[in-house]
């Protein structure tokens, strides 16, 4: 559960619930005007993806429809580590394997002729079995992608795997930007997918999950 920063006087505000005491059932069956995690009586309704859900003044603690908190939690998630949304759900798909975590991502930008890519590090060299993966991903979904992309080696202070498409030189135009930001929903797919099938979770001999 995120927590988020509290201005002082937030506890001593009346959010809406606080003022709607009909003596009604929230969500759970119990009087959402007083936070069940903290008990504090500072519960404001907020408007997730069209769907009001409370949440603790306090603690930070949301109550009510599940996907629509999911879909908040991680939108905060995506802030917090200045990951763009657009970016945020393949980054997310991406750490989800084992020792893989991400460094940094761009979602690309058409008016900056930019294109999008997310830089991977690997946490130990079993996970290099995972990167593996990820470039057989990559070569059985090209059909689908719109760009070539590509898993490239860097190193700076560490080794760096960059997943973008590939560039041949000269200056990035709107269409391949377009084109490149369509398909990080597609890559997003497609290792959501393979991550599930034969040839992933048995690669190298040992079943993963
Ligand atoms: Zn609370």
């Amino acid at each position: 559960m995120a927590h988020h920063d509290q201005s002082p006087d937030a506890a001593g505000t009346m959010g809406p619930m606080a003022r709607c005491r009909r003596g009604g059932a929230g969500p759970y069956g119990a009087r959402v005007d007083t936070c069940p995690e903290c008990g504090n009586g500072d519960v404001r309704v907020r408007v997730a993806a069209g769907v009001p859900i409370h949440e603790c003044g306090l603690c930070g603690a949301r109550f009510g429809d599940r996907t629509a908190i999911e879909a908040l939690d991680d939108a905060d998630e995506a802030v917090s580590r200045r990951i763009p949304a657009a970016v945020w759900p393949l980054v997310r798909a991406l750490e989800r394997l084992p020792g893989i975590f991400v460094r940094d991502a761009a979602a690309g930008d058409a008016a900056q002729s930019t294109l999008p890519f997310v830089v991977l590090a690997i946490a130990a060299a079993d996970a290099l079995l995972q990167l593996e993966n990820l470039a057989k991903s990559l070569l059985l979904g090209a059909g689908a992608l719109r760009r070539h992309w590509i898993l490239e080696v860097e190193y700076q202070r560490n080794l760096t795997f960059v997943l973008k498409p590939r560039h041949g030189g000269g200056s990035v135009t709107p269409d391949q930007v377009r084109d490149a930001q369509t398909d990080l929903d597609t890559l997003r797919r497609h290792l959501e997918r393979d991550v599930r099938l034969g040839w992933w979770r048995h690669a190298g001999g040992d079943a993963v999950g």
